[in-house]
């Protein structure tokens, strides 16, 4: 039986509307996969107060944008816009203090961030960003559907994000109307597909899942979706799992409690970033 997740509506930063699936009570993580968060809304009060500075150590931030744009700003001196069609892959590592706040006073918003997390040799690595420019992002037509390759190998392309440690493919694929996508997943990977519009069936079953959605993937499964009347589209995304202990609060994410305490530690000492 696929399980499917209900994004629950929530607030983060300092008060953005938004839609968690991983990392909700449904569905705390899903290894490597710590948190989906979706922000789309064109009210300006859903977004407009952002994310000021704060902290994160330990695992990857990757931000893709579907419309809109959102500025970063961090404590080693990263500055950038990402723009609709725009990914960015910030790994944290021992600590970065950042902002991400809309670049935009109104129209729509809509845009994801995913938490991958790092396995216990790399959670102190050295902060580093990758950000892709929309025209960066391979686009290809595969199993009759339209595909964007933001990261990893699909159908003869090879995403833009280079040299990351948990390496997952993150793919948005549009699939048309009255349409079979496949696509294999290698055998240990954890593997889910996040609704974005329409309806598709996901799997074996006969059971539509609507947008705001997340269907989890048994591992080494064929992903099969299909749809009706509408064109329906997706992010799909899969990684080998790590398979260590997680130990996580607020916006640090490590293997035991006494890490979790020292990076509280090190952020109230200003040292949350020292090399
Ligand atoms: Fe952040």
């Amino acid at each position: 039986m696929l399980q499917v997740v209900a994004a629950q509506r929530t607030r983060d930063g300092a008060g953005v509307a938004l839609a968690r699936s991983i990392g909700s009570r449904a569905l705390p993580m899903l290894d490597p996969f710590l948190m989906l968060d979706e922000i789309r809304s064109d009210r300006a009060g859903d977004y407009i107060a952002g994310f000021p500075d704060h902290p994160h150590r330990g695992f990857e931030t990757v931000t893709y944008m579907i419309d809109g744009a959102m500025e970063h700003r961090d404590s080693v001196g990263n500055h950038g816009l990402l723009r609709g069609g725009s990914i960015q892959w910030m790994t944290a590592g021992r600590g970065i203090v950042h902002s991400e706040m809309p670049k935009q006073e109104g129209g729509l918003l809509w845009g994801f961030q995913l938490w991958v997390n790092l396995p216990k040799r790399l959670k102190m690595t050295t902060p580093r960003y990758q950000d892709i420019a929309p025209a960066d992002v391979p686009e290809v037509s595969g199993s009759g559907a339209h595909v964007r390759v933001a990261a990893g190998d699909a159908f003869g392309a090879k995403g833009p994000i280079r040299d990351i440690i948990v390496a997952p493919t993150l793919l948005d694929v549009r699939v048309p109307a009255n349409a079979t996508f496949t696509h294999e997943a290698s055998s240990a990977q954890s593997a889910f597909a996040y609704v974005l519009d329409g309806g598709l069936e996901i799997g074996g079953e006969r059971i539509q899942i609507d947008r705001g959605h997340l269907a989890v993937l048994g591992p080494g499964a064929t992903i099969v979706a299909r749809t009706g009347s509408r064109e329906g589209r997706m992010l799909l995304v899969m990684a080998d799992p790590i398979g260590e202990p997680v130990a996580r609060r607020g916006p640090f994410v490590m293997n035991t409690d006494d890490e979790i305490d020292q990076a509280f530690a090190d952020y109230r000492a200003g040292r949350l970033t020292d090399g």
